[in-house]
């Protein structure tokens, strides 16, 4: 595969075989392709002899928690000390599901800062210039699909197991939209049939990621679609707002929203969809939409301070709920 071309390949083989400290970061605010690409990758890395550990900003949601591995994630949050040590110590640095640095968060600095290679391994648009090595491609449904191309890259396929399989498989589920986006191609299936190859059975990662609501969890998403969603007809926009006073009557747990921006998009005629949920001191905004000629990454981009994919982005207002519904509505119709 281009993407993993062979002097790359040779550098990363020459950078691993230097190397007795290595690291995966991954982007804050983990989804089911960050942490699966790290897990996936940290299994692989591990079995090849190495001496590996996984260092995110911020703890993994808890629908994750049955994957194998997953307590082997380090996080800022929680580990400040540890992880900043391990940073500053390693000899490599993969960087996974990212394009730069800032999407690190407070890690961003030391990252930057860092001494080790830094190898950077995703599927976002326009990766800076913050890395050493860069596999980048932006066709790619998911960073984890980039792992297994990864991993056949470098002559190990044949170590694809069920362990590193089902996070790998994790995390091209979660970000195909469980295999039903544009992004989604004949080389995903590929990829998918290695992974079950080498063991894993789909319906459990399935039933493991999708069948583990909490009744609360399920309560906060029929509150959200009956009594907070508005459609805004002239834009084809629908739009769900939580504040922090509706979370908590539910009981909310990071993860419990997860998905959610992508039920408005389900309605007939509807081409984008955006979520706002109250965080600490700032709105946390998800976009949605449907459509090559219907981008949603210039908005965040340009009014809400981030970016991401065409169909698929992330911001944030940092200040009331009320302000930010404000801006949403009236900018909208500048992408209708
Ligand atoms: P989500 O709505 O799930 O938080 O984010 C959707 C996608 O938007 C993510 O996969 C990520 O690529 C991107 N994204 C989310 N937040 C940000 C942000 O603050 N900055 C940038 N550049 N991209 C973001
Ligand atoms: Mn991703």
């Amino acid at each position: 595969m281009q993407t993993f071309d062979e002097q790359s390949i040779a550098q990363v083989e020459k950078a691993l075989s230097a190397s007795k400290k290595i690291v995966i970061v991954a982007h804050k605010s983990p989804d089911g392709d960050s942490i699966g690409s790290s897990v996936g990758l940290y299994h692989y890395l591990v079995k090849k002899g190495m001496e590996v550990n996984i260092c995110h900003p911020d703890p993994a949601p808890y629908f994750l928690d049955w994957m194998t591995g997953i307590d082997k994630i380090k996080n800022a949050e929680e580990d400040p000390d540890e992880v900043n040590s391990l940073i500053a110590s390693a000899d490599l640095i993969f960087c996974l599901d990212f394009n730069t640095m800032s999407r690190t968060g407070k890690l961003a600095d030391q990252l930057i800062n860092a001494s080790a290679t830094k190898i950077v391994i995703d599927h976002h648009l326009h990766p800076s210039d913050e890395f050493d090595i860069v596999f980048s491609e932006t066709s790619s449904c998911s960073t984890a699909q980039l792992i297994v191309d990864f991993i056949d890259a470098m002559g190990d396929t044949t170590l694809i197991d069920a362990t590193i399989g089902e996070a790998l498989y994790t995390g091209i589920m979660t970000d195909s939209g469980s295999f039903r986006f544009p992004s989604v191609s004949a080389h995903t299936h590929e990829v998918i049939a290695t992974l079950i190859k080498g063991g894993v059975q789909p319906y459990k990662v399935h039933e493991a990621v999708f069948d583990t609501n909490t009744f609360d969890k399920l309560r906060l998403r029929s509150y959200a679609i009956n009594d907070k969603m508005e459609i805004i007809e002239d834009s084809k926009t629908a739009i769900i707002h939580l504040e922090k006073s509706e979370l908590e009557r539910f009981n909310y747990v990071k993860g419990d929203t997860e998905g959610l921006v992508n039920v408005g998009l389900s309605i007939i005629g509807v081409k984008k969809s955006i979520f706002l949920m109250e965080g600490d001191g700032i709105i946390k905004i998800s976009f949605r939409s449907k459509g090559e000629d219907n981008p949603v990454n210039v908005m965040a981009n340009t009014y809400f301070g981030g970016g991401g994919h065409a169909n698929a982005s992330g911001g944030m207002w940092p200040g009331t709920m009320e302000e930010a519904i404000t801006k949403i509505k009236s900018v909208l119709p500048e992408f209708d």
